[in-house]
């Protein structure tokens, strides 16, 4: 991949859509390797979380970019998040954002206050990055570009098994549907929008388990620039 980085801390950009098991994949690469992980879709839900709290102005594009410009939000890496002084670990999660996160994603200048900071993070050590354009925009000349895929079916599968993993019960055509909806939204996004970077190693999850998924990934990274790692 691209070799241009000098001592830059290196970068693994990993990209997919929803459902496909980015989070937990990348949680234990970045483990695996010793790196941070940033999970940046919980960002763009932190930003959401307080906007959907001054309901009156939902839609005033000012109040998001205010809230992402102006509040610090913090990934700590037991998984905590945070926005301002709050805890938002849990609320992050819930339906009602997850549905209308894509108020503050599809925003162009939520999106460059949150790059920003997320390449700021990423330039400070070496960091797995999760997202839709970690490998497009974010860090498009990282050392490490990944795109997950999986069928819809599967990925819809997926999710069912995590619902039932925390105890909530829904049915496999809402999710489907629920799928196909974020998928689009994804793709279509004017900023930002979720495509495969010319430069990135495709691995299609379908038939494969989480534990290959994440011995493939730090195998890619191991081997392939071992050299660049060591001399950061
Ligand atoms: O991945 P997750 O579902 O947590 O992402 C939350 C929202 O943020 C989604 O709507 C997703 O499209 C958006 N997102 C984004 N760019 C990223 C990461 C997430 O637009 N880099």
């Amino acid at each position: 991949m691209s070799s241009n980085h000098g001592n830059r801390a290196p970068v693994v950009a990993i990209d997919g859509p929803v459902g496909v098991g980015k989070s937990a994949v990348a949680q234990r690469v970045a483990e695996n390797l010793g790196f941070r992980h940033l999970d940046t879709g919980a960002m763009y839900r932190a930003v959401a979380v307080r906007l959907l709290e001054h309901e009156e102005d939902r839609r005033t594009v000012g109040t998001a970019v205010g809230i992402a410009r102006n509040e610090t939000i913090e990934l700590r890496q037991d998984g905590g998040v945070w926005i301002g002084a709050r805890d938002v670990t849990e609320s992050i999660r819930e339906e009602e954002v997850s549905r209308q996160v894509h108020l503050v994603a599809d925003d162009p200048a939520v999106r460059e206050a949150l790059v920003e900071q997320q390449r700021r993070i990423g330039l400070q050590r070496p960091t797995v990055l999760e997202g839709r354009d970690i490998g497009t925009v974010v860090f498009p000349d990282a050392q490490w570009k990944i795109y997950l895929d999986a069928s819809p079916d599967v990925r819809a599968q997926r999710r069912v098994a995590q619902h039932m993993a925390k105890g909530r019960k829904v049915s496999l055509r809402e999710v489907q549907t629920n799928l196909q909806e974020r998928d689009d939204r994804d793709r279509s996004r004017q900023v930002g929008a979720l495509r495969v970077a010319e430069d990135a190693t495709v691995v299609d999850t379908t038939d494969m388990n989480e534990d290959r998924v994440v011995d493939l990934i730090c195998a890619m990274v191991n081997v392939s620039n071992r050299a660049s790692a060591e001399a950061y």
